[in-house]
């Protein structure tokens, strides 16, 4: 493999052609022009190589595609103008009527629903399994099984799978698999080095790092990566701009850095928390207690900065009152950024729908940024120091 330093400073970028420039120009042009007939000739007979309209490539997302290639050790790279169609549109290609899927029971929340109410309406079915347990995989294969799905840590339960094994049944059986490596990239996970075929990320969480874009990528074999080019890619058009690559450049640039930086504050917060009286248990692969420590610690080279405590006997008011009180950690959806953010349970449920029994319902989200940790942890400290007033009896 490719030494990293060189894949994120140098691979792809050809300065010559820009003035010796450092940083590379946003080639903000929707259209390419020929000198010659023959010249256009070979490129739009060969458009996958070629620059010939920015809805298929484009020079600064050649540089990047490049990049995002060789960090996953794959032959070629897809950009999608989000995680999800890097999802949807490869599926689209490798599947048709008639096709069986084999999917982990909780991926993410658009993913799931891409298997449960899109791809039924082109006769395509999906049989959810937990992936933690690999032999749910070998019992749900079937004659029409084409494809294995994958999310390995997912972003919401952190559930992970044997990616390798699951790979090596998927060969014996001409199955192909796809992973979803969004919470890990490849700094933490490589999954083609496993066996799996296809690997997606939405680039919106880390790759892109910085909250200020909406991306996705994959990677795999460049006949595959070709074949939804020429076809399913090129026909619903989910190219992203050469701004948006070029502000995923420059994310890439600091990625190994954002993302060390990520793991070992959150170390340090979740030592925090396992000790803290009002939290019940802290839900990350890196945990000690976490039901597949010794799986997450073989396969994957750290963790990343996303993971879920739950809260002890605390009644609706006080989550929600906790997170309220929070002055420096953001409440929102995603995670990737530069800032911390937490999600609880309770932003999707009503009061009514509450009940203390229920431990999901005291779940809250949480992702950590590259703030310092101690001023992370004083934050969630005096939130909790007000929880610990909120319900004391008035006089
Ligand atoms: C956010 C996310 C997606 C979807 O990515 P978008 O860029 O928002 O389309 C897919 N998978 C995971 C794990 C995610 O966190």
């Amino acid at each position: 493999m490719m030494d990293l330093s060189f894949i994120l400073n140098e691979l792809g970028e050809d300065r010559d052609n820009y003035y010796n420039a450092v940083s590379p120009p946003i080639m903000q042009t929707s259209n390419f022009t020929f000198n010659t007939i023959a010249e256009m000739r070979n490129a739009m007979a060969g458009e996958f190589d070629n620059n010939l309209y920015s809805r298929g490539q484009n020079p600064t997302l050649t540089i990047l595609r490049k990049k995002l290639a060789a960090l996953d050790g794959a032959e070629d790279a897809l950009l999608f103008s989000s995680g999800i169609a890097a999802i949807s549109v490869p599926l689209l290609t490798l599947l048709t009527s008639g096709d069986h899927i084999i999917a982990i029971e909780n991926p993410y929340s658009w993913t799931a629903k891409l298997f449960s109410d899109f791809l039924p309406k082109f006769g395509i079915t999906t049989t959810f399994i937990n992936g933690c347990d690999f032999n749910n995989f070998e019992k749900a294969v079937q004659s029409q099984t084409r494809l294995i799905y994958l999310e390995s840590p997912n972003s919401y339960s952190y559930e992970i799978q044997d990616i390798k094994r699951v790979a090596d049944l998927a060969h014996r059986k001409g199955i192909i698999t796809m992973i979803d490596n969004s919470y890990s990239t490849p700094i933490f996970q490589l999954p083609i080095a496993m066996g799996i075929d296809l690997v997606a990320q939405s680039a919106t969480k880390y790759i892109g790092g910085h909250s200020d874009v909406v991306a996705g990528v994959l990677t795999g074999s460049k006949a595959i990566i070709k074949k939804i080019f020429e076809n399913e890619f090129m026909n619903l058009g989910p190219a992203i701009s050469p701004n948006s690559a070029w502000l995923l450049l420059r994310g890439l640039r600091t990625l190994p850095l954002r993302l060390q930086r990520s793991f070992e504050s959150t170390k340090k917060i979740i030592e925090w928390l396992n000790h803290h009286p009002a939290v019940e248990e802290v839900i990350w692969p890196f945990n000690v207690g976490f039901p597949q420590f010794e799986l997450a610690q073989k396969q994957m080279l750290g963790c990343g900065g996303l993971f879920s405590f739950i809260l002890k006997d605390s009644s609706f008011a006080k989550i929600e009152l906790f997170c309220d009180r929070l002055a420096h950690i953001s409440i929102a959806v995603s995670w990737g950024g530069y800032e911390s953010l937490i999600l609880p349970v309770i932003a999707s449920i009503t009061n009514q729908q509450y009940n203390l029994q229920n431990k999901q319902h005291q779940l809250i989200r949480m992702y950590i940024g590259l703030e310092d940790p101690d001023y992370l942890i004083k934050d969630m400290q005096q939130a909790f120091e007000q929880w610990s007033n909120y319900g004391a009896p008035e006089n």
